[in-house]
């Protein structure tokens, strides 16, 4: 039996009710997907946006303007990155940015843990520069979205369109899930959205500029820590559901 999932409270939705929504939402396109994101969240749902390219906000703009967009400005973004976001906000004129940094500069993280702590423990820099910062640019809302899709690495290829997010203990829709790399760069053609720069001169995936190399299209996330066995910064880590014993 399907629960009608518009008649619950958001805050009151739970991993069980958003498996149901994650069979009806196989296979929806992602305007689709956002929409009912919106619906069902409101004021309660807030979209990632890193700069790599304006797909995800754009559709989430023209569904509703108020969505809140958030981005983690870790200090060592690339400059094309932060021109991107500069651009977006004169295309977008009534877009809730919201920039999250993180407790400590660059100085301050020097002096604690010593210089270039990403070469040393980059999951420690991680955790100071990104990690803290996204959970206060989550705290308050029931639901996020996100732009990773299936075909940018093997560790992603069995994203779904949603799933309750054991890391954030949240809601988390991905609407492009089904997107290859062909399909972004034909949205952004057909409706004229601007895109990273970067993605032209070989950088499938963009992060931190210490952090970031040229990659090949066989896997996009191969270039972001390079030389390591990471390919995410723990932000879609999944955490296990919890079993019941
Ligand atoms: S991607 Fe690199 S520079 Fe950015 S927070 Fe992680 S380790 Fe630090």
């Amino acid at each position: 039996m399907t629960t009608d999932l518009r008649s619950i409270p958001p805050g009151d939705l739970t991993p069980e009710h958003i498996a149901q929504l994650n069979r009806e939402l196989d296979g929806a396109d992602a305007h689709e997907i956002v929409k009912v994101a919106v619906d069902l969240f409101g004021d309660a749902l807030t979209t990632a946006c890193s700069f790599q390219d304006l797909v995800l906000l754009d559709l989430t703009y023209k569904v509703d303007a108020s969505v809140r967009v958030f981005t983690l400005d870790t200090g060592f973004l690339f400059e094309a990155t932060e021109a991107t976001m500069a651009r977006a906000r004169k295309r977008y004129p009534e877009l809730r940015l919201e920039v999250y940094r993180p407790a400590l500069d660059i100085g301050a993280q020097a002096a604690l843990h010593g210089p270039r702590l990403y070469e040393r423990d980059s999951e420690a820099c991680c955790a100071i520069r990104k990690l803290e910062p996204m959970s206060r640019a989550l705290d308050g809302s029931l639901a996020w979205m996100t732009g990773i899709r299936r075909d940018q690495s093997p560790t992603r290829a069995a994203v779904p369109p949603v799933a309750w997010d054991y890391k954030w203990d949240m809601v988390k829709f991905a609407p492009l899930y089904a997107w290859t790399t062909e399909d972004i760069r034909s949205y952004c053609t057909v409706h004229e959205i601007d895109y990273n720069p970067l993605l032209d001169r070989g950088y499938p995936s963009i992060g931190c500029a210490p952090c970031t190399r040229p990659a090949g299209p066989d896997d996009a996330r191969a270039g972001r820590w390079s030389g390591s066995s990471r390919t995410e910064c723990g932000l879609h880590t999944e955490t296990p559901a919890p079993t019941t014993a």
